[in-house]
C-alpha cells in the first residue's frame, strides 16, 4: 500500500460526500495504490450509513466503527494503528484541511522527511477560538519539554517509520501533535490557509478543547509541579520569618495586647488555603493520569470494521 488517508469523523453526515469526492480525486491523481480509513467516532447521525455506501462504491474505503465517542485524538490514533500505507495523511473530515495540498506534502516525504505538518497561515474562526488557541500554544511552547510548532495542528503526512514510532507509544491520554513532535526524526512545516468548516458545526465543544489543552500541558511538561514547588518553598520561607516576627512581638513588645491583625490573618488563611487547593489540584491532574495509564484499559473499543 502506498498512501493511507485517515479521516476521523463524528457526526459529519453533511460533509462526507464532498470530502470523499475531493479526497478520491486527489488520490487517483497520484496513480498509486491507496486506502481511505474513516474512523467513525461513535456518530449518532447518518454518518455510519453514508460510510457504508461509500465502501460499497469503492473498496478502498475502509471503516472503523467505535463502540461510542472516544474523541478525536483517539480516533486519529486508531487510524494510525490500522493504516498500512508507506505515506500516511491525517486530516479533518470537515474540509478545513484541503485534500488538494496532499500531493505537495507527500512529495516532501520523498526528500527524506518523516513528518510534513501543516502550519496555518490564517485562521478563519471565531475570535474566541483564535485567542484561546494562541494563548494555549504560547503557554505550551513556554513550558513543554517538546518543541510544538506554533499554529500547527494534527493535519500532517507521516512516513511509515514515524507511524510505527507513534503507534509504539502506549499512553492513553494522547495529544497526537505532541507525540509526533516528541518522536523527532526530520520534520518540516508547510504553510497553508485553513478553510472554514464546509458544513455542520464544530464537534470540539469547550470540554473537549479543555481536555486537549490539558493533555498537551500535563503530558509534556512538569513545569506546573515545579511552579508548585517554588510557590510552596517561597511561602514556607516567608512563614518562617513570620513565625520569628510573631514570637518577637509576643514576648518583647506589648503590641499583641489589643489583638490587632484580623484582616492580615484572614487574608493569609484564604491565600494559603487557595494556594494549597490549587497545588493539590495540579498534583491530582498528574495522579489522575498515572492512574489512568496504570489501569491499562484499551484506548478504544471497536464495534465493527469494514473493508479490512
Ligand atoms: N472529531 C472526532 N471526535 C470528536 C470530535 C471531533 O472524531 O469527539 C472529528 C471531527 O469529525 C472532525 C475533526 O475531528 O473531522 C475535527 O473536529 P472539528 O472540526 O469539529 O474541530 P474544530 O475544527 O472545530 O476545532
Ligand atoms: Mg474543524
Amino acid at each position: 500500500m502506498n498512501y493511507s488517508v485517515i479521516l476521523p469523523v463524528f457526526n459529519e453526515q453533511e460533509n462526507l460526500e464532498s470530502l470523499y469526492k475531493r479526497v478520491v480525486k486527489v488520490l487517483t491523481g497520484l496513480k498509486e495504490e491507496y486506502e481511505i480509513i474513516f474512523v467513525n467516532d461513535g456518530s449518532l447521525d447518518r454518518t455510519g450509513d453514508i460510510l457504508m455506501e461509500l465502501n460499497k462504491k469503492n473498496n478502498k474505503v475502509k471503516i472503523i466503527n467505535f463502540s461510542r465517542n472516544f474523541g478525536h485524538q483517539i480516533a486519529v490514533s486508531a487510524g494510525l494503528n490500522f493504516a498500512t500505507g508507506d505515506k500516511v495523511a491525517i486530516l479533518d473530515a470537515d474540509l478545513q484541511d484541503p485534500p488538494e495540498i496532499l500531493p505537495k506534502f507527500f512529495s516532501r516525504l520523498d526528500e527524506g522527511y518523516d513528518v510534513v505538518y501543516a502550519v496555518r497561515k490564517k485562521r478563519k474562526e471565531n475570535i474566541f477560538k483564535i485567542i484561546s488557541y494562541s494563548v494555549f500554544y504560547k503557554i505550551l511552547r513556554l513550558i513543554a519539554n517538546i518543541d510544538i510548532p506554533l499554529d500547527s495542528g494534527d493535519f500532517c503526512v507521516l512516513s511509515r517509520r514515524m507511524v510505527k514510532t507513534i503507534n509504539s507509544f502506549p499512553e492513553r491520554n494522547r495529544f497526537v501533535r505532541g507525540l509526533r513532535s516528541w518522536a523527532g526524526f526530520k520534520q518540516i512545516g508547510l504553510e497553508y490557509e485553513r478553510e472554514k468548516r464546509f458544513a455542520g458545526t464544530s464537534k470540539y465543544g469547550i470540554r473537549k478543547l479543555f481536555k486537549l489543552a490539558f493533555d498537551g500541558i500535563f503530558s509534556f511538561s512538569f513545569v506546573p509541579l515545579q511552579i508548585m514547588f517554588i510557590l510552596g518553598s517561597t511561602s514556607l520561607f516567608l512563614s518562617i520569618i513570620g513565625i520569628f516576627w510573631a514570637i518577637y512581638m509576643k514576648f518583647f513588645t506589648t503590641a499583641y495586647a489589643r489583638v490587632p491583625g484580623f484582616a492580615t490573618t484572614t487574608i493569609l488563611i484564604m491565600f494559603v488555603g487557595g494556594l494549597q487547593l490549587f497545588s493539590i489540584g495540579i498534583m491530582g491532574e498528574y495522579l489522575r493520569r498515572v492512574y489512568d495509564e496504570v489501569k491499562q484499559r484499551p484506548q478504544y473499543i471497536i464495534e465493527s470494521k469494514v473493508g479490512f
